[in-house]
This record gives C-alpha cells, structure tokens and sequence, in this order.
C-alpha cells in the first residue's frame, strides 16, 4: 500500500519501540489456568510524538497534513472533557502555527470542570484558543460546523476533525503503523498469534485492521471496546476499515468476521472507573514500570488480563498490546488507580 501520494507531517522521528514484558507475563501465567499464560508484548505508540503522544499523533500526521494543504488556519475538533485527541491536536496546532478550538462533549454531567486536571489543564497551558461545552447526546458535527461558521464569518479558514481523529484519512495512520509493526516483526524475527487493542471512535481499530488485509497480515485483531458492546462497536470499527481501504484503492471487501470486539469492560461508563481498570493500571505499573492510562489502555489491558485469566489465549500465545498513550489523564485519576478513592 502506498502511503507517500498521502501528503504528511512527521511528528515522530522513527518507528515505536516493540517490547517483550516478560515480568508482566509471569505475574499474568500465575493467573491463568494450569499457570500458564500469554507471552506478552506492547508496541509503545505511548512514545509517539507531540509529547504525551498517543494513537491520535498518528493520524493527525495525515489529518493536518490535509488542513495547511487546503490553507486552514484554524483546527476545529471535539471530545470529552479528557480528550486525549483535543490535546494532541492542540499540540499539532500550535507546532504548525495554526489556532485550535473544541467543542467538549461533557458526557458524564457536571463532568467539565474548567480548573480541571490532566488534559483539561494542558489544554489551557498549551494555550486552546475557544471551547464550547455542550450535553451529552449532542450533535458534535454540527456543533463544530457552527464554530467554523462562525471563524469563516470573521474571514478565517478552519478545518474540522471529527472526532478521535476517525475518518478515512485518519485511520491511515494505523496502516502505517501496521507496516511499521510488519517491518519491525521482520527485523526481530518475532510473529504475534494476536493483537489486542482498545477500540473507541474506532480509527486505531479500523485502520490497523485495514492495515492488516491490505498488507496480508493474518494476525486476528481483538478489540476491546471502551465505550460500547460489540453489537455497537464492530459496525463502527468494519466502516472505519472499509473507508480506509477505499481511499487506499485496495480493492478489497472487509470480511465481516475479521471484526472483533469485546464488550464488558467499559462499564459502567465511557471514562468511569470500574474494579478492573485499577487492578490493571496497578499491574502494568508494579511489573513493568508502565503508565496506563484509566479511560483506555487501563479498560483494554483489564480486557487482555480477563481473558487470560478465562484461558482465551492458547499457552504461550504470543499477545501484543498497543499502547495507544493518554499518560495525562492518569494524572486525573490518581487517587481512583492508588485505590485512595473509593469507586462509585
Ligand atoms: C482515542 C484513544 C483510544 C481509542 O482509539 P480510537 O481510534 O478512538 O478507537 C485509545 N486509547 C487512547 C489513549 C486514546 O486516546
């Protein structure tokens, strides 16, 4: 698949380092039946570039890339009050001498809190130019089209990013971070039985599975939904792949059944802590000194360690997380992932 035509910024120098976790994989075996589990490993897009970097660097590079190619002075994106995407995205912005504003979606109610920590006060300090707060279940495209309504209104040019970064274009950020993985797999000699990672707005997911068929990796990808059940999730996520693919002009039909997502791990809600969250954030943290972060990678790594405790990998599978970042809302989150806060 031929990324190079895409026009691109670069906002990490190289590939994300691909590790083995061999402490982690130990404590997990005790677990598993008969005491034997997956061989684990993590691909660190923890690392990635616009430091605290994460999955959405990755699709920004083709997203923005497309904004100074249509002469956008302005990015206009959206998410929740932790949105790891709005922080990455601000962060692109300000590197590229463009202005950036949000609408924030607060879906838990009260849940905007403007002296907030975490992302919330990186936003202020990396200097967002507006926000709009709206309710839950609102209409967040056109939400943002009224802020880039209102920007053309005053003779400038923004340019709208949907949400978690998640169209065609974004999602070819995962297909080369799936080539990227093809290249490093190669060169240590290494293959994976399969890899697990949280599925969202659903770019990562979809564009690594694109990623994936249109290079012919057979490796099954597992989901781990963080805010929806699979019913929900698999369409989101199969659409993704099918739009990627489509704008690559691999003329290939996504297989229904390469979709796979996990539901039950989410809840009680998109970014409230449950049980499993904790115990996997702590985990990661005290056997391999790695930040997960509570709204994602801790759900999907909870997901990971439930199914090995069922005895859903074969013994000695090898199991690749990605890491897909979100370190600033840990800081959020402290007292719920030191166990200090009780949970709701
Ligand atoms: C956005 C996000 C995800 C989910 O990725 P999608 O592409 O939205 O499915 C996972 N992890 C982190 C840390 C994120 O910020």
């Amino acid at each position: 698949m031929d990324l190079s035509r895409f026009p691109r910024r670069i906002y990490t120098p190289g590939p994300t380092p691909l590790e083995p976790m061999p402490r982690f994989s130990a404590a997990l075996a005790a677990q598993c039946p008969g005491g034997r589990g997956p061989e684990v490993w993590v691909k660190r897009d923890d690392l990635l570039g616009l430091f605290p970097g994460g999955n959405k660097t990755r699709k920004l590079e083709f997203l923005v890339a497309a904004a100074l190619a249509e002469g956008a002075d302005t990015l206009v994106t959206c998410g929740a009050p932790q949105s790891n995407h709005c922080r990455i995205t601000l962060a692109a912005a300000v590197k590229e001498g463009l202005k950036c504003r949000f609408v924030i979606e607060e879906r838990v109610a009260g849940g905007y809190d403007p002296k907030g920590n975490g992302n919330h006060f990186m936003f202020r300090l990396l200097g967002v130019e507006a926000i709009t707060v709206v309710p839950a279940g609102s209409d967040m495209g056109k939400a943002m089209k009224e802020v880039a309504d209102a920007l053309a209104a005053e003779g400038r040019k923004a340019y709208v990013i949907p949400g978690g970064g998640s169209n065609a274009l974004g999602g070819l950020g995962y297909v080369a971070c799936a080539q990227e993985l093809q290249q490093q797999c190669f060169e240590l000699g290494v293959s994976f039985d399969r890899v697990v990672v949280g599925s969202g707005s659903s770019g990562t997911h979809g564009g690594l599975l694109a990623g994936f068929l249109g290079g012919n990796v057979a490796t099954p990808i597992v989901g781990i939904g963080t805010s929806r059940d699979p019913a929900d999730q698999e369409p989101l996520v199969h659409r993704e792949a099918q739009a990627v693919l489509d704008l690559l002009g691999v003329r290939l039909t996504v297989p229904r059944e390469a979709v796979v997502t996990i539901g039950g791990w989410w809840q009680p809600k998109y970014s409230v802590p449950n049980a499993p969250m904790v115990e996997a954030v702590q985990m990661l943290a005290r056997s391999e000194g790695l930040l997960l972060d509570p709204v994602y990678t801790g759900k999907a790594m909870a997901g990971l360690i439930g199914l090995a405790r069922k005895g859903r990998f074969g013994a000695g599978e090898r199991v690749l997380f990605l890491h897909t970042g979100g370190l600033p809302s840990l800081f959020a989150y402290a007292g719920t992932v030191l166990g200090d806060t009780p949970l709701a």
